[in-house]
């Protein structure tokens, strides 16, 4: 086990600058997510940590110790590919023992870890089997068993479940986080997918353009997003923008609309934070599932239903508001029909306000 430090690391393809100068600290046995959409960086920064990229500029430490100049082998890490990558002329046994055996290990302590390996990720009875006669859920989790037969201070993964259907996918989900809970060991996992980086995570670094847009705890990025980019990319379906301007005392938003402008009065804290900028416009965040239905209380917000989407455990409305269109997540019993208007509340003290200009949370 160990910390990993990425200290100002850059990183240039001819002359394209694709990484530029990221810090950040992973702690001992910590699972931390690289998150962002396509091309942001992500597979580059832990291509580099594992030694299979060269490092532009900066350093990246493996417990103390600057692995700039070292050897992809001698980093002790193991990654796990979205490919899986196993050899497919040799059995799971051999598949799991290959990199040990490459070590001219003892084959006492080969079989040892290969059994250990097994038994965690419940390969037992596929040992003798080749990689074509395995699913693709085994194969990724034979993929995981030569990683943890290596017994490495780091694993990496690069987009692991892409390869599996939804349903698999969340079932590795599960093993995986349960694997992490059991050996503790320090973890780096990339993916684009930000239900697998709420779910997994002690840390989420958000990557944008080769930068760090935020880095936090789930429940951080979730909740107190720096920015719309964060905000929008955390959270299915994505947070609800839409114009407005805090009211003269900062007391009240108002979003804007055609219909008219409503009024939303804010919570003591959101005053407080709001209290220097009175007056101002801005555009105000408000997730999907901070709405309800306003049953017999005044409703906050009225707009007409454009299409109805029942989830079973709970139902999509997307409705006409301010410029476009706005999601809200309501109870499956909630009388709702495209054409018709529907009450709503609103959670104000969830809602965010952000620059329009800056796009950064005020
Ligand atoms: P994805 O989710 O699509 O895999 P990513 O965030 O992992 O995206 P990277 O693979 O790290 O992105 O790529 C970052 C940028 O660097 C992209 O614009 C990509 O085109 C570019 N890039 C990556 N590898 C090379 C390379 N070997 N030569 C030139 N450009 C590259």
């Amino acid at each position: 086990m160990a910390a990993v430090t990425f200290n100002k690391v850059e990183k240039s393809f001819g002359k394209f600058k694709i990484i530029h100068g990221i810090s950040f600290d992973i702690a001992d046995g910590e699972f931390v997510v690289l998150v962002g959409p396509s091309g942001c960086g992500k597979s580059t920064l832990l291509r580099m940590l594992a030694g299979l990229e060269e490092i532009g500029a900066g350093e990246i430490a493996i417990d103390g110790r600057v692995v700039n100049d070292v050897d992809s082998k001698d980093r002790d890490i193991a990654m796990v590919f979205q490919s899986y990558a196993l050899y497919p002329h040799m059995t799971v046994r051999d598949n799991l023992g290959f990199s040990l055996k490459l070590r001219k290990a003892d084959p006492a302590l080969i079989g040892e870890r290969v059994v250990n390996a097994a038994r965690i990720l419940n390969l037992d009875a596929l040992l003798g089997r080749f990689p074509r006669e395995l699913s693709g859920g085994q194969r990724q989790r034979v993929a995981m068993g030569r990683a943890i037969v290596r017994d490495p201070k780091v694993f990496l993964f690069d987009e692991p479940l892409s390869n599996l259907d939804a349903k698999l996918r969340v079932a590795m989900r599960a093993e995986i986080k349960a694997l992490h809970q059991r050996l503790k060991t320090t973890t780096v996992y990339v993916t684009h997918d930000q239900v697998e980086a709420m779910t997994l995570a002690d840390k989420i670094v958000v990557l944008r353009a080769g930068h760090i847009e935020q880095a936090g705890t789930p429940d951080d990025v979730y909740n107190h997003p720096v920015s719309m980019f964060v905000a929008g990319f955390i959270g299915s379906p994505t947070m609800n923008f839409t114009r407005g301007r805090i009211g003269e005392d900062a007391s009240s938003v108002s979003l804007h609309d055609r219909q008219g402008d409503t009024v939303l009065p804010l919570t003591a804290e959101r005053q407080a934070r709001y209290a220097a900028h009175a007056g101002r416009e801005v555009v105000v965040g408000i997730r999907p599932e901070h709405f309800a239905p306003a049953g017999a209380e005044p409703p906050q917000l009225t707009a007409v239903v454009d299409v109805v989407e029942p989830l079973g455990s709970d139902t999509l409305v997307f409705l006409t508001f301010g410029d476009g269109e706005i999601v809200a997540r309501v109870p499956p019993a909630t009388p709702a029909a495209p054409g018709q208007p529907i009450a709503l509340r609103i959670d104000v003290g969830q809602l965010h306000c952000f620059d329009p200009v800056t796009e950064r949370v005020i």
